[in-house]
C-alpha cells in the first residue's frame, strides 16, 4: 500500500500518552499503521489535503447489536421499558436468518463509520433460522471496520421463567461448543488484529449461573475478552437481589466476571462498592448514554467511575434501543448527561472524545488503537468544520460543542474507507434497497 499523508490539518487531537494537540500539523500512514504525526512531513505517495479540519483517532464503538438495524422504532416497542420492549421484540427476532443478520450488520456498521468509527464491538446473543456469527464478521470485512464480534447466547426460556420465547433460547452445551468453535476459526490476537472474537452470555436474566461461569472458565482458557449487560437499570438490580440474593457487582465477581479482560454493558446503577471494584480489578464498562435515555433508565455514574478510576468506552447500542447510532452523538450525549447530573463543568468535550476513541480502545483490549502516535494503527477520523455546523465556531477542534456530526475521510488501518462523505467498499444504495426489502418482509410478518 503506497504511503497517505495528511496534510496540514488544522488541528490533530492525537489522545496519545501526552495528550498532545497539534495545530497545522500532518500525519503520515505507512503500511496500515501511523509513521508519524507532526509538523512538515514528506511523502512521495498520496496526499490528502486537512485543511479546514479537525483529525481525532477513530471512535471506538464497545456495546451493539447489528440485526437490530431492521427493527428500527417498531410501533409498540418505542414507548416500552426494557423488559416489554424485548417482549414485542423477541418474535420478530425470532423470524430473522444469515441474510438478515449479515446485511443488518453492513447497514449498522456503515452507519457507525459515517460517525468516525472505525473498531467496533457487536454483541450478538440469539441464531435463530441458521444464522451464524460470522454472518457479521463478513459484513464487517466487506465494510472494512475493525471488528470485535462476541459470540453472545441465551439459555432460560419462557419455560424455564426467562423472558425469550422458548424458540430463541440454546442449550448450554451447544452454546459452549459454538463459542469455541468461532474463538478458533476467526479470533486473531494479533497485534492490528482485524477480527477479534469475545464471549458474550447476554445477561446475568437470561443464562444459568452455571454458564456465567463457565464461559469465564473458557475465555480465559482461550485467552479472549468477556461481555455482558449488566446492573442496567432499577428491574434488573431487583431481579439480581431476588434470584440470586446480591447485588450485580457481587454476582459478576463471585462467577469470574470482573477483571481488565471483561467489560459491561451499561452499568447505570453501580453504587459505590461496585465502582470500587470494578477500579481495582480494571473491569471495563461501556457507557451507552442514548440508548439509556430511551429506554429511561437513568444516568450512569460516569463522573464517578471515571474519577475512581474505572476504565470507560461507549457504545450505541442496539438500534431498537437508541434507535439512531451515531457515535460523534453518542460522545457529545456523554459530555451532557454527567452535565446533568454533576454541573456543566463536570466533563469537558475533550473528555467525552477521549472516552469515545482511546477510552474505547484500552476496554476492548486494544492499545495498538484509539491514539495518533507513530507505530499505533492508522485508524483516523478526518472532520470537516468548513461546514454549517461549525460556521462561527471560536474553537472549531471543539468537536462535541459545534461540530459535523458525520466524517469527511475515514481510514481504517491504513485504508480509505469514507471520501468526502461517501463510503468507498460497497454500493450504498444497492445496500439500502436490500436492507429495506428485508424490513417490509418482516413488516409484513
Ligand atoms: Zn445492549
Amino acid at each position: 500500500m503506497p504511503e497517505i499523508l495528511i496534510q496540514n490539518a488544522d488541528t490533530i487531537l492525537t489522545m496519545d500518552d501526552e495528550a498532545r494537540v497539534l495545530q497545522g500539523a500532518d500525519l503520515l500512514i505507512r503500511d496500515g499503521v501511523v509513521a508519524a504525526v507532526g509538523q512538515g512531513l514528506q511523502t512521495t505517495g498520496d496526499v490528502v489535503s486537512g485543511r479546514g479540519c479537525v483529525v481525532t483517532p477513530g471512535l471506538v464503538n464497545t456495546h451493539h447489536h447489528l440485526y437490530q438495524n431492521l427493527t428500527r422504532a417498531v410501533p409498540g416497542a418505542q414507548d416500552a421499558l426494557l423488559f416489554g420492549w424485548l417482549q414485542r421484540l423477541y418474535p420478530i427476532w425470532g423470524r430473522f436468518g444469515p441474510d438478515e443478520m449479515f446485511v443488518s450488520a453492513q447497514l449498522g456498521l456503515v452507519e457507525l463509520a459515517l460517525s468516525g468509527c472505525t473498531l467496533s464491538s457487536d454483541h450478538l446473543y440469539l441464531y435463530p433460522n441458521g444464522s451464524r456469527l460470522e454472518d457479521t464478521i463478513h459484513a464487517a470485512a466487506e465494510v472494512g471496520l475493525r471488528f470485535q464480534p462476541t459470540r453472545g447466547a441465551m439459555s432460560i426460556g419462557e419455560s424455564d421463567g426467562g423472558l425469550p420465547p422458548d424458540a430463541l433460547v440454546e442449550q448450554e452445551e451447544a452454546i459452549l461448543k459454538d463459542m469455541i468453535r468461532v474463538v478458533d476459526a476467526f479470533h486473531d490476537p494479533a497485534e492490528g488484529s482485524m477480527c477479534r472474537v469475545g464471549l458474550a452470555p447476554c445477561s446475568p436474566f437470561s443464562v444459568s449461573r452455571e454458564l456465567m461461569r463457565d464461559t469465564a472458565l473458557l475465555a480465559r482458557d482461550k485467552g479472549v475478552m468477556l461481555h455482558t449487560h449488566l446492573a442496567e437499570n432499577e428491574e434488573d438490580i431487583a431481579y439480581s437481589e431476588a434470584q440470586f440474593g446480591c447485588r450485580p457487582g457481587q454476582y459478576a465477581e463471585d462467577l469470574g466476571w470482573t477483571g481488565d479482560d471483561v467489560w459491561h454493558a451499561h452499568c447505570v446503577k453501580l453504587n459505590v462498592t461496585e465502582i470500587d471494584l470494578f477500579a481495582r480489578t480494571r473491569t471495563g464498562v461501556s457507557h451507552c448514554p442514548c440508548s439509556n435515555c430511551r429506554l429511561g433508565s437513568g444516568i450512569a455514574p460516569v463522573r464517578q467511575m471515571r474519577d475512581a478510576g474505572v476504565p470507560v468506552g461507549l457504545g450505541v447500542d442496539g438500534s431498537a434501543s437508541n434507535d439512531s447510532a451515531n457515535l460523534i452523538g453518542e460522545a457529545r450525549q456523554t459530555m451532557l448527561l454527567q452535565r446533568v447530573a454533576n454541573g456543566a463543568d463536570a466533563m469537558s468535550g475533550y473528555e467525552a472524545l477521549e472516552i469515545a476513541t482511546r477510552g474505547g480502545a484500552d476496554i476492548l483490549g486494544r492499545p495498538d488503537c484509539g491514539r495518533l502516535s507513530a507505530g499505533k494503527r492508522a485508524d483516523i477520523a478526518v472532520w470537516d468544520t468548513t461546514g454549517v455546523a461549525s460556521s462561527g465556531s471560536w474553537d472549531p477542534a471543539a468537536l462535541l460543542l459545534s461540530g459535523p456530526t458525520q466524517v469527511k475521510h475515514l481510514f481504517v488501518e491504513g485504508r480509505q474507507i469514507v471520501r468526502s462523505g461517501e463510503i468507498t467498499t460497497l454500493d450504498l444504495p444497492k445496500l439500502l434497497q436490500r436492507h429495506g426489502t428485508l424490513a417490509q418482509n418482516l413488516m409484513q410478518g
